[in-house]
């Protein structure tokens, strides 16, 4: 335990802070559709009406995330089957949204996304908003495929794309309604004439000459036109708005011709002039120059109506995990830690997150081969983990290759060796890490408790870290996981936010105790941020931690200030991190790998196809000097190249551990059959001695008389 002089001395709270600091820590209490969405033949009041009754189902706390529902918001709710008819070859152009519902960010968001999607409701055939969570297990892959690696992302999909896109980033200056909005327009504008959505009215504005002819066109329904100057949106945002609406063509005019304004009495911008169905003409009088009003007037006019077509523009169809919802909440003990929560974050860490990067090169491989080792020495899991851990990280440093394909290190993760005694569970089943609704807690509340674990067992072990680039270093664990919430971290403002507070402060930890301490002030002041914002559990509240009822003796009071007493936050950060603090109540079962998840699956399969099951397990995991042909690493795309070769060296070959030395399935035959040669062998010796001292005993035997 180090001296309160090494960690400074017993001070109020947040006294060593600057702008860390908070302030006295008082303890705060399937087939399509949706897209396209057939257009009902309903009248909107009774459409209204029934729409509480679509979104009705209410969402359980165990269920998939829900930050926005199908039927009730105005979102397009997508999914992995939904997404790619959505997007491919549509008459209208896409805005997606991935999100993950675990990313405070996002859920802060939502309300944002939400009102921008009902915002532009009726430009749904133009242009729609969507959204997919790459956090539904059932998304994983899509969200790969469309190369997400960060929450929330932002694409444009343009209508009519023929070929599979991962859409165009956004690129607007904020997320701001407004901006993102203004940017939907510009993009409706970069369409192609040929491939500019149907229904979408030209933006462009026109001229003086076209104006002054519209004057002499008597079509029979209005023309609205409106002046603006030429940085302004209200032009077209009007015109989309009117979209879905019969009787009433809007078109847009910069006033760069003021002898024409003039002549129409236009004397500011923007303003709208009217061409009645009869022919008449003026200047309409409204009260503010205002997108809102323009458009509430102009839908106002007697004779312009929704079309019939376009009077529905919500996706009806509930999210499947609004009407099922199957799990139950699980209680849980919270001076206590649970494995199933530290497995669920390693599973979804494994296969999710680090699913987003496709090739791991360079500083990314440098700081997934760093978290692994960490991860083999530090972590308190059970063997199966262990395990699984020790063979990734043997693995990692064997292979003198500076790229590994993503999917070499997920057929390890599963177990595609079959290497008995290896499982890492399939699925996120949060214990202590539950929120009471879907999408609060879960998987960062786990990556925060796999962290604090690993710097206290740091502190706790220290020569477990010998022979390892973090031995006799204080700081270790911390840059590990700097750099892993810098380059894998898919909340990228959380990994912001982070990285400020490492610059700011990371150097001053000198010896292991404060690294411990260090990462429990960091989460405090993030949870001091973060109390009360949307992404905030209500049943769950960010409070300064460890509360008093957890740890009394945390806390004193000095000269009336409540503060910390950090020699007793150590030793109980060193107690509830530490392996005898962890249940196991709830983990899944640990089955034989070899059984159990995809690599079994494919196990099942290549059982059933093969005549003896040996021959597929007849070999080691990749040595990579044997398995790897340097020529081929050569030729060819690299990606390539490194999967097939440690596909060839997987399949071909498995090794067995046995007291933590690895055996070939050749190694392991060649003992049985010495074993069964010296077997043979100590026989015959036997009944060779036996026969010998029998015959010694016939020919000298003397009857004593
Ligand atoms: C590195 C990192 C940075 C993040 N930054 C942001 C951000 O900028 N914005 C954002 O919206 N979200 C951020 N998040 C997510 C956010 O911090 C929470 O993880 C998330 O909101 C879930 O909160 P929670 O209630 O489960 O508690 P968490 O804060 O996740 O805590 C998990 C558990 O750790 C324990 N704990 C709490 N405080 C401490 C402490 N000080 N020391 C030791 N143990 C503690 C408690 O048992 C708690 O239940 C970040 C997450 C990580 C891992």
């Amino acid at each position: 335990k180090a001296k309160a002089g090494e960690r400074g001395e017993r001070r109020p709270r947040w006294a060593g802070g600057g702008a860390d600091r908070p302030p006295a820590a008082a303890p705060r209490t399937p087939p399509l559709p949706p897209p396209p969405p057939p257009p009902l033949p309903l009248p909107l009041p009774l459409l209204l009406l029934l729409l509480p009754l679509l979104s009705g189902a209410a969402a359980g706390p165990g269920g998939a995330a829900k930050l926005y529902r199908a039927g009730r918001d105005a979102v397009w709710v997508l999914d992995s089957g939904s997404v790619r008819r959505a997007t491919a070859n549509c008459s209208a152009a896409w805005l997606l949204q991935f999100y993950s519902s675990w990313c405070g960010h996002c859920i802060g968001y939502a309300p944002t996304w939400r009102a921008l999607a009902g915002d532009v409701r009726d430009w749904d055939s133009a242009i729609r908003v969507g959204v997919l969570d790459c956090a539904d297990e059932e998304n994983y892959e899509t969200c790969r495929e469309y190369g997400i690696q960060f929450y929330p992302s932002f694409r444009y999909f343009r209508a009519f794309t023929k070929e599979f896109t991962h859409g165009e980033n956004y690129k607007g200056s904020d997320r701001e309604l407004q901006t993102v909005r203004q940017t939907m327009i510009d993009f409706l504008q970069n369409h192609s004439q040929e491939n500019r959505p149907p229904a979408c009215p030209n933006l462009e504005p026109i001229s003086s000459n076209d104006v002054a002819s519209l004057f002499d066109i008597s079509g029979g329904h209005y023309i609205a036109i409106l002046f603006e100057s030429n940085n302004s949106y209200v032009g077209r945002e009007v015109m989309l708005d009117l979209v879905p609406f019969e009787n009433i063509v809007v078109n847009r005019a910069l006033n760069s011709d003021k002898t024409f304004l003039e002549k129409l009495g236009i004397t500011s911008v923007p303003s709208c002039y009217l061409i009645y169905p009869n022919g008449s003409h003026g200047l309409i009088n409204i009260v503010k120059p205002l997108r809102s009003f323009f458009s509430s007037y102009l839908k106002s006019l007697p004779g312009v109506k929704r079309k019939l077509s376009s009077q529905v523009t919500l996706p009806i169809k509930p999210n499947k995990e609004e009407i099922v919802d199957t799990s139950a909440w699980r209680e849980f003990d919270k001076s206590k830690l649970y494995m199933a929560d530290l497995e669920s974050g390693l599973h979804y860490l494994l296969r999710v997150e680090l699913a987003t990067h496709k090739t791991l090169e360079g500083a990314e491989l440098k700081t997934f081969k760093d978290f692994v080792t960490v991860m083999t020495k530090l972590f308190p899991g059970r063997q199966s983990v262990m395990k699984l851990l020790e063979t990734l990280q043997e693995w990692l440093v064997s292979l003198p290759l500076d790229k590994i394909p993503y999917d070499a290190i997920l057929d390890l993760v599963n177990n595609k060796m079959r290497i008995s005694g290896i499982f890492l569970t399939h699925h996120v089943q949060w214990v202590g890490c539950q929120g009471s609704r879907p999408e609060l807690r879960g998987y960062p509340c786990s990556l925060w408790k796999l962290f604090h674990i690993l710097s206290v067992q740091a502190a706790l072990r220290p020569k477990a870290l010998i022979n390892t680039d973090f031995d006799q270093n204080p700081q270790g664990v911390l840059q590990v996981m700097r750099q892993y919430i810098q380059k894998f971290f898919g909340c990228k403002e959380c990994a912001q936010h982070f990285e400020e507070m490492a610059k700011e402060s990371m150097d001053s930890v000198k010896i292991l105790d404060q690294a411990v301490l260090w990462l429990w002030k960091k989460h405090n002041i993030v949870n001091y941020r973060l109390a009360g914002q949307l992404s905030e559990d209500p049943k769950f509240p960010k409070i300064q931690w460890p509360p008093p009822e957890l740890c009394p003796a945390c806390h004193e009071e000095i000269k009336g200030l409540d503060s910390w007493n950090e020699d007793e936050v150590l030793m109980f950060l060193k107690h509830f991190y530490s392996q005898e603090n962890i249940l196991d109540k709830y983990s899944e079962e640990q089955t034989d790998s070899s059984e159990v998840g995809p690599g079994a699956e494919d196990a099942r399969k290549e059982k059933s196809s093969q005549t003896k099951p040996s021959e597929s397990r007849d070999g080691k995991i990749p040595d990579s000097h044997h398995a790897l042909d340097p020529n081929q690493r050569n030729g060819g795309p690299v990606k390539d190249s490194v999967k097939n070769e440690y596909e060839s060296g997987l399949h071909k070959e498995t090794k067995h551990s046995f007291l933590g030395i690895g055996f070939s399935n050749i190694d392991m035959s060649l003992c049985v059959v010495l074993y069964v040669a010296s077997s043979l062998f100590l026989m015959i010796m036997y009944f060779f001695f036996r026969m010998r001292s029998k015959r010694w005993k016939v020919k000298y035997y003397r009857p004593v008389v």
